[in-house]
C-alpha cells in the first residue's frame, strides 16, 4: 500500500509538531516541538482531535509507579483522531478513518494470554502514552491491529474517555461477575468512577458510590446511585454494610487513595468480588482472616482487550453512558494535573486539537 504524506509535510511546512513532553519525572509537563514520527509496519500517523486525561498519565508524570516510563516521553491514552499516513504494508484501517489510541497499545497477538483473550497481560504489550508516546500532542503514533474504533457519528471529545476509563470500568465490572439486581459499590466518583455508576446502572446493578466529595456524590445521584456515602464524613463500611443489610456483592474502587481499598473489603458482602482498578502508590491492611472465613475474592483488573473496547464504546454510541466531559486545550496541561492532584475535576478534562 502506499504511504500518504501527512498534510503539514506535503504542503512543505514544519515536520514537527506541538506535544506535552515529560522531560523529566516531576509536577509538570514541557509543551514544545517534537519531530513528526513515520509509521513503520502496522502503524498510522494519526492527527488528533481530542484526548481525555487520565489519573495514569498523572502517575506516569510524576514517576509513580515501580515500572516506569523513559522520558522523554509523551502521555495520553484516551486519543481520537484521523488517520493521516499508513505505514508500510497491509491494514485494516485505511486514511480518513477516525481511530483512538488506547493503554493497551499493542500486545504480541501470540502469547499465551494474547491467544487465549487476555492480551492485556501479555508480556510483550506496549502501554500508549508509557511506553510508547501518547495523545498529549497534535500528532501520534497507533498500532492498527489495536487501535480503537471510533462508532460514526459521535461527538469525539465526549467518546475519548471511553478509550480508557470507559472501557476500564466496564471491564472491572464484568470481571466482578455481580448481577442484574445486585449490590455494587463504586469508591471512587472521578473520572473512571462516574461512568463506573452508569455502566453498573446500565447493566442492572444496584449502584451505591462512595467519594470524599459532596459534589460528585450529587452527580452520582444524578446518574443513578441509589445510596451515596462521603467517606470523610461517615465510616463507609459501616453505612454500606448497614444500607445493604450484610455488604455488597461487589465492590469497584477506582479511588485514588489507598484507604479506599482497604476499606473495600470490609464493605463486601461473604462471598463478595473486590475489583480495584484505582493504582495509587503504596499498600492497604488486609486480614488474612476476613478474606478466608468470608470467602472474599479480591482482584485486579487493568484497562481492558479490544473487544471489551468495542463493547464499551458500543454502550456509549447507543446512548447509555454519558462521559462528564469539560474541553480545555493543550496548553493548559498543567493546571489540569494540578485540579486532578486536588480532586476538582467533574468527570473527565478532555483536550480539543
Ligand atoms: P480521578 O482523579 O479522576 O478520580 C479519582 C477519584 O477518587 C476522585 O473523585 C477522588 O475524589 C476520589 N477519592 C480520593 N480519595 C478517596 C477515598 N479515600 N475514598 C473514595 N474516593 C476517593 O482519577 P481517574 O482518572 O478516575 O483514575 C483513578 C485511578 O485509576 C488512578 O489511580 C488511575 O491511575 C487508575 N486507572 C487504572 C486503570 C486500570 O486499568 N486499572 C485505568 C485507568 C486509570
Ligand atoms: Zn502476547
Ligand atoms: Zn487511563
Amino acid at each position: 500500500m502506499t504511504s500518504v504524506q501527512p498534510d503539514r509535510v506535503r504542503s512543505g511546512q514544519s515536520s514537527q509538531f506541538t506535544a506535552a513532553v515529560v522531560d523529566e519525572f516531576g509536577p509538570n509537563l514541557n509543551v514544545r516541538d517534537v519531530d513528526l514520527p513515520k509509521p513503520g509496519p502496522n502503524q498510522a500517523l494519526v492527527k488528533l482531535i481530542a484526548s481525555g486525561v487520565c489519573h495514569t498519565d498523572l502517575h506516569a508524570t510524576e514517576g509513580d509507579w515501580p515500572v516506569k516510563p523513559e522520558p522523554p516521553f509523551i502521555p495520553g491514552h484516551e486519543g481520537i483522531g484521523e488517520v493521516i499516513e499508513l505505514g508500510p504494508g497491509k491494514h485494516s484501517v485505511s486514511v480518513g478513518d477516525i481511530v483512538g489510541n488506547a493503554w493497551l497499545w499493542s500486545a504480541c497477538g501470540d502469547c499465551e494470554y494474547c491467544r487465549t483473550g487476555r492480551e492485556t497481560q501479555c508480556n510483550d504489550a506496549e502501554y500508549g502514552g508509557y511506553t510508547q508516546d501518547g495523545s498529549f500532542g497534535e500528532y501520534m503514533l497507533v498500532d492498527t491491529r489495536y487501535a480503537a474504533r471510533i462508532p460514526e457519528g459521535v461527538d469525539y471529545l465526549e467518546a475519548a474517555p471511553i478509550l480508557c476509563a470507559g472501557v476500564t470500568v466496564y471491564k472491572g465490572l464484568k470481571v466482578s461477575e455481580t448481577k442484574p439486581g445486585q449490590f455494587m459499590v463504586v469508591s471512587g466518583v472521578g473520572g473512571l468512577g462516574h461512568l463506573a455508576v452508569q455502566y453498573a446502572k446500565a447493566m442492572g446493578m444496584r449502584v451505591i458510590a462512595v467519594d470524599i466529595a459532596e459534589d460528585k456524590l450529587d452527580h452520582a445521584k444524578e446518574w443513578g446511585a441509589e445510596f451515596v456515602v462521603n467517606a470523610k464524613d461517615e465510616d463507609p463500611v459501616q453505612a454500606v454494610q448497614a444500607y445493604t443489610d450484610g455488604g455488597a456483592h461487589g465492590i469497584l474502587v477506582t479511588a485514588v487513595h489507598k484507604d479506599a481499598f482497604g476499606q473495600a473489603l470490609g464493605m463486601a458482602r461473604r462471598d463478595g468480588t473486590i475489583v480495584f482498578n484505582g493504582l495509587p502508590p503504596g499498600e492497604f491492611p488486609a486480614s488474612v482472616f476476613d478474606i478466608v472465613f468470608r470467602n472474599l475474592t479480591i482482584r485486579g483488573s487493568l484497562v481492558g482487550t479490544r473487544q471489551d473496547m468495542a463493547e464499551a464504546l458500543d454502550f456509549y454510541a447507543r446512548g447509555l453512558v454519558k462521559p462528564t466531559v469539560k474541553e480545555c486545550s493543550l496548553h493548559e496541561i498543567n493546571d489540569v494535573f494540578e485540579l486532578m492532584r486536588q480532586g476538582k475535576i467533574d468527570g473527565r478534562m478532555a483536550i480539543r486539537y
